[in-house]
Formats: structure tokens, C-alpha cells, sequence
């Protein structure tokens, strides 16, 4: 019996994409649990946590156990981050926030390819770590000299492997983010015995470096199934910022979330949206 999760960020309404993952993931396995990715201070709302479960429930899916909240597993992170500093596999950053484009903890942010290495190579100073903000960075080349380059499989048997481009010297905790995206990701799925990862084809770009992280934390890998996303039928993607039609917009306009998930389940999308195909 496998175990999967829906891991929705609570900085918005879920929309049709979400309600899709959700459905896959729940026909996919055995046991769904429910992961409330928090981590952002600047952007996680209660109120939208609320919308999750009120969402989950109009598609009448239920998921299984108590839903795990990142920002209540703070030292988790912490042990993980530990471990790697143990091996020597990160270093401090003390660019600043605006070095940093993209945003820390948003699925899609940074995954360090960018980054130009600016401070790999410091010699330690505590000092100066006790008195600047910094973040901790992977050391992407030392990480992949001893972990190799994990590839992974989907659940339909294809099997992708790891391009050393992808893999940057990703940020993996900030003071003000105790953890990154990609850390908390993957010592959760390890925590719940995730073996099926269901999530959009948007974040096939982030499982190189969790795969990487998950052979250097020695936590076991899991098959993943990225799926299309839903767009419109202009091929405009959803996206919470582009003001996409929220389920509970659909809901309003007298829509019954449970034949929505039936059809879904069916990959079959309402009118006027269509599979964006990779
Ligand atoms: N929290 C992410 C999102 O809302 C999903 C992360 C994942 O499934 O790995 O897009």
C-alpha cells in the first residue's frame, strides 16, 4: 500500500490544478495524508489553511491522520541541516536577501543554479555568523562528489536522471525561513513514508536537488508521478498570481465538487480549461 501526499503552500485559494493533484494523489494510494506547507511567514495565511480543508472537503476527499504543518517541525529541519554541516556539505551565505532573487520557500524559488558561489570557499569565521544574517547554502559540487548524481523514477516505470546544471548551490535555511522548500520537503516525505510523490509537472525541476539531498541525508526514495497542469484553454497557465478561478469560485457558481473530482479523476477537465502537455 503506498503513501502519498497533497502538500498545498497556504498563500491562497486552491484552484482546478490543485483539485487535480489532490485527486490523482488520492486514487494513487493507498494511504493521503495532508501536508500544510507554512514555511513562508511573509505569505502562509490561516484563513487559507482553512480554505484547504474546507476545499478538500467540498471534493468530498478525505485524507488520512492529522494534517503535518512544516512550521510546526522546525527542529526536524534543523536536525537535517545539522547533518549536513556534520559532513561538511554546507556553507554560510551572507549575501543579501536582494542577492537572493528568488523567494526561499516557494516551490519554485531557489534551487541555486544562479547563484555565482560568491561565498563557497569563506573561511569559517563564527564571529561573523554570530553577528550577520546569513543563510546556509548546499555545496552542490562537494554534495554530488559524494552522493553521485541521483536520478528517479515515475510511476509509470520512466526513469529520468540528474543533469549537474540543475543541482545549485541551493539555500537551505535562513534565519528568518528555518527551512527551505527543498530540506523540509524531503525530510517530511521521509518522516510520513511518502513512497509516491503526485505533484505538478511545474516541480519536476526541483526533485534533482531533493533527490540529492535525500541520498546525502540517507533517506529512502520515493517514485514520483508529475503530472500535466491544468491551464486555460488559451494555454494560460493557473497560477494564484494570475487571479486563476479558485474552487471556491466554482463552488459559488453552483458547481458540485464531487462530480468535479469524479471527472477529474477521469481526466476529464469542466469547459473552458485544458492539460497543459509537457
Ligand atoms: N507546496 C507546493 C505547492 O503548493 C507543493 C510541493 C510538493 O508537492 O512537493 O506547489
Amino acid at each position: 500500500m503506498s503513501t502519498s501526499r497533497f502538500a498545498p503552500s497556504p498563500t491562497g485559494r486552491l484552484h482546478l490544478g490543485h483539485a487535480y493533484s489532490a485527486v490523482l494523489g488520492r486514487r494513487a494510494a493507498g494511504r493521503w495524508l495532508l501536508r500544510i506547507e507554512d514555511l513562508d511567514p511573509g505569505r502562509a495565511r490561516p484563513e487559507f489553511v482553512a480554505g484547504i480543508t474546507e476545499d478538500l472537503a467540498w471534493l468530498g476527499l478525505q485524507h488520512d491522520g492529522a494534517p503535518l504543518v512544516q512550521s510546526e517541525r522546525v527542529s526536524a529541519y534543523a536536525a537535517a541541516l545539522d547533518e549536513l554541516k556534520r559532513l561538511g556539505l554546507v556553507y554560510p551565505c551572507f549575501c543579501t536577501r536582494a542577492d537572493i532573487a528568488a523567494s526561499l520557500t516557494a516551490p519554485h524559488g531557489d534551487a541555486g543554479s544562479g547563484y555565482p558561489g560568491t561565498c563557497r570557499g569563506l573561511a569559517d569565521d563564527p564571529k561573523r555568523r554570530e553577528t550577520t544574517p546569513h543563510s546556509w547554502r548546499l555545496d552542490s559540487a562537494t554534495a554530488i562528489a559524494r552522493a553521485g548524481m541521483p536520478g528517479w523514477m515515475e510511476a509509470d516505470g520512466t526513469t529520468f536522471a540528474s543533469d549537474a546544471a540543475q543541482i545549485g548551490d541551493a539555500v537551505l535555511a535562513r534565519k528568518d525561513a528555518p527551512s527551505s522548500y527543498h530540506l523540509a520537503c524531503v525530510v517530511d516525505d521521509a518522516a510520513s513514508d511518502v513512497d509516491l510523490v503526485v505533484r505538478g509537472a511545474d516541480l519536476r525541476p526541483s526533485t534533482p536537488v531533493q533527490r540529492l539531498l535525500q541520498v546525502l541525508l540517507g533517506l529512502p526514495e520515493p517514485t514520483y508521478l508529475h503530472h500535466p497542469l491544468v491551464a486555460h484553454d488559451d494555454g494560460r497557465r493557473l497560477a494564484k498570481r494570475d487571479r486563476a478561478p479558485t474552487l471556491q469560485a466554482l463552488r459559488d457558481l453552483g458547481q458540485d465538487g464531487r462530480e468535479l473530482a469524479q471527472s477529474l479523476a477521469l481526466d476529464v477537465l469542466p469547459t473552458g480549461f485544458r492539460f497543459l502537455q509537457p
